[in-house]
């Protein structure tokens, strides 16, 4: 039974003010569990012993609790993984606070855990009336991603009515900021039987199943949607994201990746999450100068360049991003091939692109920081110029803070990655050897 894995409790006052039509705290035949703020922490550290997750927040968005905070404090003496749902929008002191807890946590591998719902991203007001819209929750998933806090994307229930792009489209706008997503069927309370019942563009069977996270597990009219979860599983998996059926084995997997020994970690393993990434190296062919962006993430002087987007080629990704980043098209140099005079601790050279007409291709390994996640970009390396007219200036400045021309001298001493340096030295090799570039 998998409630001997798990403590479910709550606070404050039943239900919450989201008033999702799917949610059962209002359903008259709903059994709250207990009220862990009415608890001593010794009280709840002995209802805690024999489990390895606590689920504090059941029936409430966790911000609706008065003094959360303390009352987190005192499950965390229990010193088990903690993990909760939310949809909301969440404040840097929050998220400070929240931080701090993961930390702790964390000094004994313990973590917590946090899960971001969305159902739906079309008519989603039929369903969740009052909350946030799914831009917010898509924007606390990545705060909490970037803070270090590990996340799923909650899609539970499954909503019957949701559809194959919809959730490509939740998984391609989320996966980058979550471990996994947890899905399950949607169980009915009357209220919403008969809402749906109302709504004439459903279909659907009902079945009866055992509901495990309620109180007394009663069973109840589901609707199980299995194809759309079998759909969803299949394109997380394509993203190398972990699919759940279940909070436990969610919460477990999380808190061992984010606790991880790095060291462990064979980092160029096919089984590391590999995204496609195009960067384009513009170069002055009289100055042999390098123009390159100071990206505000990372903290560092990098060419232009990003991820893949739809069905775009590598080449196109590169000439993109570096549009989006520098406000003009660079003019690849076509038919320069180039080789890095060695591979570095977290980057590689690998395969060019068969029939491309890509300078090199390079993996980096990122893990750490900003990615608490490892994975590595595939990186397609272009050679470009910019005719005399194209005059570069910052169009995107919530990444870019700044663009400039270095020399090669300039990038080494600039403090960028090892790579960067290796691909301007290679490419400099080659345009020579080419003639392209003065000796
Ligand atoms: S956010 Fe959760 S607790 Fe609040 S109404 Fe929605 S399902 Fe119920």
């Amino acid at each position: 039974m998998i409630n001997k894995d798990r403590l479910l409790g709550t606070a404050g006052e039943r239900g919450c003010r989201f008033g999702c039509k799917y949610c059962f705290t209002r359903d008259s035949n709903y059994h709250r569990y207990e009220r862990f703020d009415l608890l001593e922490t010794r009280e709840i550290i002995e209802r805690a012993e024999t489990v390895s997750i606590i689920q504090p927040f059941c029936d409430i968005e966790f911000l609706f609790v008065e003094n959360w905070q303390n009352y987190l404090d005192k499950i965390a003496a229990t010193n088990k993984n903690i993990s909760f749902a939310s949809k909301s929008d969440l404040s840097e002191n929050t998220l400070q606070d929240l931080k701090e807890l993961n930390k702790l946590l964390k000094k004994n591998k313990k973590c917590l855990n946090i899960g971001i719902t969305i159902v739906k991203l079309k008519n989603w007001k039929d369903y969740e009336p009052k909350a946030p819209e799914p831009d917010v929750r898509i924007n606390t998933l990545k705060k909490l991603w970037k803070a270090g806090i590990p996340t799923v994307l909650i899609m539970k229930p499954m909503m019957p009515n949701i559809t194959y792009e919809e959730i490509d489209e939740i998984v391609e706008l989320t996966y980058r900021h979550c471990y996994g997503y947890l899905s399950g069927p949607l169980y009915l309370t009357n209220e919403f039987e008969k809402y749906l019942k109302k709504r004439k563009e459903f279909h659907y069977n009902i079945e009866k199943q055992e509901v495990l996270w309620q109180r007394d597990m009663p069973v109840l009219p589901v609707i199980k949607s299995s194809k759309l979860q079998d759909y969803l599983k299949a394109a997380v998996e394509k993203k190398k994201r972990k699919f759940f059926t279940n909070n436990i084995d969610a919460t477990e997997f999380c808190c061992e990746r984010i606790n991880k020994n790095i060291e462990v970690v064979d980092q160029w393993s096919e089984e590391i999450r590999r995204e496609k990434c195009g960067t384009v190296y513009i170069i002055d062919q009289k100055t042999k100068k390098f123009l390159m962006v100071f990206h505000r993430k990372y903290g560092k002087w990098l060419a232009p360049g990003g991820h893949l987007e739809g069905e775009e080629s590598t080449r196109e990704t590169a000439l993109r991003e570096a549009e989006e980043e520098i406000g003009v098209k660079p003019v690849p140099i076509m038919g320069l091939f180039g080789k890095l005079e060695r591979n570095g601790e977290i980057f590689r050279e690998t395969e060019r692109g068969i029939g491309t007409d890509e300078f090199c291709r390079v993996e980096e390994f990122l893990e750490g920081g900003l990615c608490p996640d490892p994975h590595i970009h595939d990186d397609a390396i272009f050679v470009a110029t910019l005719h005399p007219k194209q005059i570069p200036k910052i169009t995107n400045k919530i990444e870019i803070a700044s663009i400039a021309w270095f020399s090669l001298e300039e990038i080494e001493k600039n403090g960028t990655y090892e790579n960067v340096i290796m691909i301007c030295r290679a490419i400099l090799r080659e345009l020579k050897k080419s003639g392209l570039i003065e000796h």
